[in-house]
């Protein structure tokens, strides 16, 4: 993509062969194992992909991020999180995630993530247990995830930014901006 430094596809997949991991199917990254962790932010463009999956609506999947920004009287998110039933992702299932392809960026590529140009690793339960990066094949899906996900997660920032700059954000109420425009919650 024009215009966005990101680390080269090589030096993300010589990363990630120093990382040896194999997802154990623990559900733990689905799961809150502390306070607000494994929240999944999901932008408008995924939660639509999930509805297409499901007969769910929009605020049946996703929820505004509890990230709150307060300026003044102006209180407002930058984006969504899919719902949790308890502390569980709502797409939990008892032999794991019931819309795995339809899963989110931060799924599908996780426990690694790009950070600038560096490869970042979660915490996970799978690091060092197996040897399914050692395959190029899985080696090159998780590349080509990173990068996916990488340019739609820029995307998604730079239309928050024009958003920001062409709406007013009302005081009093709950408003999530995202990179569709500005949804007002409530009140
Ligand atoms: S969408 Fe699927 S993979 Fe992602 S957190 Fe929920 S259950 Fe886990």
């Amino acid at each position: 993509m024009p215009g966005l430094n990101r680390i080269s596809d090589q030096n993300i997949s010589i990363e990630i062969r120093k990382t040896p991991f194999t997802c154990m199917r623990c559900g733990a990254c689905c799961r809150e194992i502390e306070p607000g962790s494994n929240l999944v932010l999901v932008s408008p463009a995924e939660v639509r992909v999930i509805m297409a999956a499901t007969s769910l609506t929009f605020d049946e999947i996703a929820e505004p991020y509890p990230d709150f920004i307060h300026e003044g009287k102006r209180r407002y998110t930058l984006g969504w999180a899919i719902r949790r039933d308890g502390n569980r992702c709502k797409f939990l299932g008892e032999h794991g995630c019931l819309i795995y392809q339809s899963r989110p960026w931060i799924c599908r590529t996780y426990p690694f993530m790009i950070d600038n140009e560096n490869l970042m690793v979660s915490p996970c339960s799978g690091i060092g247990t197996g040897t399914d990066v050692m395959d190029p094949e899985i080696v090159n899906r998780f590349v080509q995830d990173l990068i996916d996900r990488q340019q739609a997660e820029k995307a998604e920032e730079e239309h928050i930014a024009e958003v920001l700059t062409r709406e007013q954000i009302p005081a009093g109420k709950l408003v999530v901006i995202d990179g569709e425009g500005m949804r007002i919650m409530n009140g």
